[in-house]
């Protein structure tokens, strides 16, 4: 028989300190909200303070870590595009939680969470250390574990819920290549000391697209971040949609309390959460209602143009037509600041949302079919019919 932890009215349960679980915790507690607990399976990493690191996210994160107030923080630290960067960026989050809202957020690390029931908002948590088990009862619980999520496990049990998972051929695996004393190739090979070791040795990860829908029940139950929806990594963009969605539900719960409040006092309220704001199950299926809706269609979008990125890179840039197109497009970027942007830049240096994107990148790529079909492929690019250019821009990209 399983322990019980008391039920408290005012509780919300975030399974996974990950990225997305620690930037949606520090929201919750900037918003007001108290006892918020996040469960981390893992122990917590001990960071060297000394240690720079290369920055790694992308203007879709910078966003959400602007509204948590810790970019300026990050800003001056460089983290390299490793495992060791999302233990830094944790480690970042962890302290500064602690620091700011240390009363209304709690860490469990090396605590496993399982056995979720979605309907009677439970779940048992695991102290990997003890073995001790208990029984959580909650408000909500926040799935935010991760591509291989136990939340999500539970909720595509439910009547009507869609799920995909699809792998790649490929699969992936890391080899570690020490920082040299420049960056030219003839220094690369010496630095491959353990290649041959570390190719046998290091696990090879599949890569997985994970779609699910809807991620919400009730007020019982949401999933962001990976949990939501697994990407494979050619475009660098799990990190920075998982933080988008967790702005974009921050927004929503402000835009609910916001009505919520207006509806019973008829007082408009202020844009920024109160302190001491209460959990209310009405807000938070509306909001979880309207994030889903926000979100969805952008994450699909990401997921399918991160396969098609990946196609790009593995089969097509020996392809001389696809050459010259890029060699176009960048001419195009170049006569027509603002009004030709790729597809490439949007996502990876705007926050226009993915699906927007995505609508943009089709038309890119009509234009640049209209504007190459007819060439040779070893033609000079630059001599491309701009007076045609600037008008299928006009015709098909202004607004
Ligand atoms: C090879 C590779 C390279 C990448 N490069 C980039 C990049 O350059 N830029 C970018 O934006 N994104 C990148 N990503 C994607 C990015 O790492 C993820 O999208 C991001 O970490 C998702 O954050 P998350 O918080 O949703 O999930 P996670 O970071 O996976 O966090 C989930 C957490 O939940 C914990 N957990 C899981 N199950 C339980 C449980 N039952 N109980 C308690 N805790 C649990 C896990 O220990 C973990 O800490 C890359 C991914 C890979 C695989």
């Amino acid at each position: 028989m399983l322990e019980v932890e008391d039920i408290n009215n005012e509780t919300i349960s975030i399974a996974g300190g990950g990225l997305a679980g620690n930037a949606l915790a520090i929201l919750l507690g900037k918003s007001g909200y108290s006892n918020i607990n996040v469960y981390e399976k893992r122990p917590r990493i001990p960071v060297a303070s000394e240690k720079v690191f290369t920055m790694a996210l992308s203007s879709r994160g910078i966003k959400t870590l602007k509204e948590i107030g810790l970019f300026e923080e990050i800003k001056n630290i460089s983290i390299p595009m490793r495992g060791r960067m999302v233990h830094l960026l944790n480690e970042l989050f962890y302290s500064y939680a602690e620091k700011n809202f240390g009363e209304q957020v709690n860490f469990h690390f090396e605590t496993r969470c399982q056995d979720f029931d979605i309907k009677e908002k439970s779940f048992t948590k695991i102290n990997n250390k003890t073995g001790r088990s208990k029984k959580v009862v909650t408000n909500t619980i926040i799935g935010a574990d991760g591509a291989y999520s136990s939340v999500r496990n539970q909720m595509i049990r439910l009547p009507r819920q869609e799920y995909s998972q699809s792998f790649m051929s490929h699969a992936y695996k890391e080899i570690f290549i020490p920082a040299g004393p420049n960056e030219v190739f003839p220094d690369v090979h010496p630095l491959l000391t353990n290649l041959y070791e570390d190719f046998e040795t290091n696990p090879t990860t599949p890569l997985v697209t994970i779609k699910t829908y809807p991620w919400s029940y009730q007020s019982n139950v949401a999933l962001i971040g990976d949990a939501a929806h697994a990407i494979v990594p050619f475009f660098g963009q799990g990190m920075n949609a998982a933080l988008e969605d967790v702005l974009d539900l921050y927004n929503c719960l402000k835009e609910m309390n916001e009505k919520q409040q207006q509806k019973t006092n008829g007082i408009v309220y202020s844009n920024t959460f109160t302190n001491g704001i209460t959990f209310d199950r009405n807000v938070f299926e509306k909001a979880y209602k309207q994030y889903q809706v926000n979100r969805k269609s952008s994450s699909d979008a990401i997921a399918e143009m991160v396969i098609e990125n990946f196609v790009e890179m593995s089969d097509k840039v020996m392809d001389k037509l696809f050459q010259r197109k890029k060699k176009v497009e960048h001419l195009l970027e170049e006569k027509f600041p603002q009004r030709y942007i790729s597809r490439y830049e949007l996502i990876s240096f705007s926050t226009t949302p993915y699906i927007e994107a995505q609508r943009v990148g089709e038309i890119n790529k009509s234009i640049l079919h209209e504007l190459t079909k007819d060439q040779d492929t070893e033609s000079d690019p630059s001599n491309v019919d701009l007076d045609k250019a600037d008008e299928l821009i006009k015709k098909l990209l202004s607004k």
